[in-house]
């Protein structure tokens, strides 16, 4: 069995990763005490349980998750929430002093100070696994603990698990729904650390979830609830193909394989199909053609980025219920083929699906997608533009430096985003034409020495 070890960091971190485990205790039948309960689908339920979760004395299954924060308060009341005696209560590690949205203070004081504690924890879980594949850490990136401690575990963790995987599932930072102005500082420092040393990130933007909310599910003022019920469907569908018997993308190695032509650029698009708000689900039931229009559609994107400003390098769609497999081939078919502009034509074949029976909760039918376009660049560039605002002026870099932080570092990480930009240009400007010049060569060279 390969294993995945989940870890959330910090507020939002546990929020949405709380959020996550409500609902695939659900799909696999466990129950908030860890019981399952057989309901005709055991085997697909069962099969793979062992990624995600331990089986304890009694048959009992237990997340295979650490919990890590600076403060008490959220864990507090996941402990005490629906699902907060499933957890491993050692598994808990948090301290007392915050890190009052200041990314030096989770990655260098506060954070550092902690950490030992946690990779202690972890190192456990490592232990138990027969063959861990990898790592998945929630966390958001504007704050302080899943930001700045978040990137530091993951920066340990790769130290001492260099050939295991590492998967985020990372929350940019929206000031439509943030009000704290060093939000830009602590996601560049962040997405840093990222492009070094994760291997896969799930971009989940606040600015595309509040855009979502407000704007087609008509919520007039979006609370986290909300924007956490559209995480956790996608951290669902995402996983789709991890938890349960299937083909495509089976596990996280996989997954990198077949999404990421260049190792900086692991920065993914999801989609999601149908959009719903909390508690409505039951109404909505779409078409094979309609979840696929839908699924790639800009508008259901949970990153502020228009795939039509770019060009699909890869992408993968997980479809969920029960369809005709020849149904969603032709319809993704169809969709390459009237927008082949949208995709690079230097990787044949760059777009994969597949379909696992079991739909989510709710819903008869859905779909996931995850993508890798050279369009993602427009909400780095948004981030960089907040940031360059306020380092030109030096603002707000005393809370930094005060914390032992050198200004190097802003600058280093500034320019590691702007170059991950011009990547994404470079290989979105890329044709086949250059290629094929390049290999005629190739040719001719090789006719010459025979
Ligand atoms: P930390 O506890 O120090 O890691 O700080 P937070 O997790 O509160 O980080 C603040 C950032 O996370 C801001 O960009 C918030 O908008 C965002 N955030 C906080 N809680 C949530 C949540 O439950 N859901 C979402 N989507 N974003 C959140």
């Amino acid at each position: 069995m390969r294993e995945i070890l989940h870890i959330q960091g910090g507020q939002c971190g546990n929020q949405i990763g709380s959020k996550f485990w409500e609902v695939i205790c659900d799909e696999h039948g466990v129950d908030p005490t860890g019981k399952y309960h057989a309901d005709g689908n055991s085997d697909f339920q069962l099969e793979r349980i062992n990624v995600y979760y331990n089986e304890a004395s009694g048959g009992r299954f237990v997340p295979r998750a650490v919990l890590m924060d600076l403060e008490p308060g959220t864990m507090d009341s996941i402990r005490s929430g629906p699902y907060g005696k499933i957890f491993r209560p050692d598994n808990f590690v948090f301290g007392q002093s915050g890190a009052g949205n200041n990314w030096a203070k989770g990655h260098y004081t506060e954070g550092a100070e902690l950490i030992d504690a946690v990779l202690d924890v972890v190192r456990k879980e490592a232990e138990n696994c027969d063959c861990l594949q990898g790592f998945q850490v929630c966390h958001s990136l504007g704050g302080g603990t899943g930001s700045g401690m978040g990137t530091l575990l993951i920066s340990k963790i790769r130290e001492e698990y260099p050939d295991r995987m590492m998967l985020t599932f990372s929350v940019f930072p929206s000031p439509k729904v943030s009000d704290t102005v060093v939000e830009p500082y602590n996601a560049t420092l962040s997405v840093h650390q990222l492009v070094e040393n994760a291997d896969e990130c799930m971009v989940l933007d606040n600015e595309a979830l509040y855009d979502i909310c407000f704007r087609t599910l008509k919520l007039s003022t979006p609370s986290f609830g909300d924007l956490n019920h559209l995480i956790s469907a996608t951290m669902s569908g995402v996983t789709c193909c991890l938890r349960f018997p299937g083909q495509l993308n089976s596990d996280l190695r996989k997954l990198a394989v077949n999404l990421i032509p260049f190792p900086r650029l692991h920065f993914f698009m999801v989609g999601f199909a149908p959009l719903t708000s909390r508690g409505s689900q039951q109404y909505v039931s779409l078409t094979v053609p309609e979840l696929t229009q839908q699924m790639w559609d800009a508008k259901n994107m949970m990153c502020a980025a228009d795939p039509r400003h770019g060009r699909y390098l890869t992408a993968s769609a997980m479809f969920r219920g029960k369809m005709s497999t020849k149904e969603v081939d032709e319809q993704m078919i169809n969709v390459q083929n009237k927008n082949s502009s949208y995709f690079v034509e230097w990787i044949p074949n760059n777009v994969k699906s597949s379909v696992c029976d079991v739909p989510p909760k709710n819903l008869k039918m859905s779909s996931t997608f995850i993508g890798n376009s050279t369009s993602i660049q427009e909400m780095f560039r948004r981030v960089s533009e907040q940031f360059t605002a306020m380092f030109r002026r030096k603002a707000f870099l005393h809370w930094y430096t005060g914390e032992g932080m050198d200004e190097m570092e802003f600058t280093e990480a500034e320019s590691n985003m702007n170059d991950l930009v011009a990547e994404y240009q470079q290989y979105q400007d890329a044709t086949a034409e250059e290629e094929d010049e390049y290999d005629d060569e190739g040719i001719e060279d090789n006719y010459e020495a025979q």
